[in-house]
């Protein structure tokens, strides 16, 4: 369930933090989202690299789920709407420490951001536990059990997914830093994270963590694309800043 947050610290240290998180509220995630965060990290820690590929296959499929609610639209007599590229983004910052995967896929809103990202099928967390159990803590299971989003804890030790949906009015901000919470915020400004002329889609960026600097550069960022989204179907667009 919802709880507004409480403000920590002192009154003095509440009210600034009020104003930089303003109306952020914060949920608990469900414990078998926290149990499986804690298992990926500690038994997929040698195999970080998979975090880009689950990411990006995410927003492919997001991007995959507009164009088909386009066509189904379109072949309900409707005029087929989208006009807009289909595309995915990959940024590196090595100046802010970030990796920012964009995609203009379908997005998410606010229920489906609880319900995605703060919760998953206990019995498919059962499963992906005793497979690990047995030594089969392959890295090709964290896709199969619908649990990839969380690799982005692999790399980064914050995590912000700004998204929009067509089927909210609002745009949302979710963050987390892995521990048994996460907030929800309304973000005021779409634009800020969708490329433009878009309507719809989702922004995750990675606060990577020390040690981890070499998901930062281009030269890493373009050799994981090239190996393992490969035959993602849309485009994949990458640039990386640096002093
Ligand atoms: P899976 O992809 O196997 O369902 P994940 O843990 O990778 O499992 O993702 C969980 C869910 O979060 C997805 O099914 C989807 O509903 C939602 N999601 C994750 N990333 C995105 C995104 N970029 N755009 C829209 N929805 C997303
Ligand atoms: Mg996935």
């Amino acid at each position: 369930a919802a709880q507004l947050s409480q403000p920590l610290g002192s009154p003095r240290q509440a009210s600034l933090r009020m104003t930089a998180t303003e109306a952020a509220e914060t949920y608990e995630f469900q414990a078998e989202v926290a149990r499986v965060m804690d298992i990926i990290v500690h038994s997929l820690y040698s195999n970080p690299d998979v975090f880009l590929r689950e990411l990006v296959s995410n927003a492919s499929d997001a991007c995959d789920k507009k164009r088909f609610l386009s066509l189904s639209s379109a072949s309900e007599g409707k005029e087929n709407t989208l006009t807009e590229e289909l595309a995915i983004r990959v940024i590196g910052d090595e100046n802010d420490k970030t990796v920012t995967i964009t995609d203009s896929g379908i997005g998410m809103s606010k229920s489906e951001l609880i319900n995605n990202l703060g919760q998953i099928a206990a019995s498919g967390t059962a499963k992906f536990v005793e497979a690990i159990k047995e030594g089969a803590a392959d890295v090709s299971l964290i896709g199969r059990f619908g649990v990839g989003f969380y690799s982005a804890f692999l790399v980064s030790d914050r995590v912000i997914v700004r998204t929009k949906s067509p089927n909210d009015a609002k745009a949302w901000r979710w963050e987390s830093e892995q521990s048994k919470n996460y907030t929800i915020a309304e973000e005021p400004d779409p634009a800020s994270f969708l490329p433009e002329g878009t309507t719809s889609g989702t922004s995750i960026t990675l606060h990577i963590k020390a040690g981890m600097e070499q998901y930062l550069t281009d030269y890493r960022l373009r050799s994981l694309l090239e190996t393992y989204s490969e035959f993602v179907s849309f485009p994949i667009y990458l640039w990386t800043t640096h002093t």
